[in-house]
């Protein structure tokens, strides 16, 4: 499998720090020459681990669950209302049924 990690230049003074994004396989800064360390691709903080399928740092992976579950969250929510609805639908349309003939006449 590929690494899919960005480098970052670590050299706060260098114009590509937290501007440009290298490749895993990038190994120095095209801008000042400092070597590149593994960072976050949502915040650019320092990765620890040495995981290539870990993108990003474990407080950015923290907030996208966060965010999953939300959404899982608000699905639930919208089928709940969809079901409330199918249960009403039935009686409104017996409504609609009982009013129509009156009306054509
Ligand atoms: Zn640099
Ligand atoms: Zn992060």
């Amino acid at each position: 499998m590929s690494d899919k990690r960005i480098k970052g230049c670590p050299n706060d003074k260098c114009d590509d720090y937290k501007k440009i994004k290298y490749k895993a396989e990038d190994r120095f800064c095209k801008s000042c020459g400092t070597e590149l360390i593994f960072v976050c691709s949502k915040c650019w903080t320092p990765l620890a681990g040495d995981d290539p399928k870990k993108k990003i740092c474990a407080k950015c992976e923290a907030k996208r669950e966060d965010r999953k579950e939300k959404l899982i969250q608000t699905g639930k929510r919208a089928g709940q209302a969809v079901a409330s609805l199918a249960a009403v639908a039935p009686a409104v349309l017996k409504l609609i049924t009982k009013v129509l003939p009156t009306n054509k006449k």
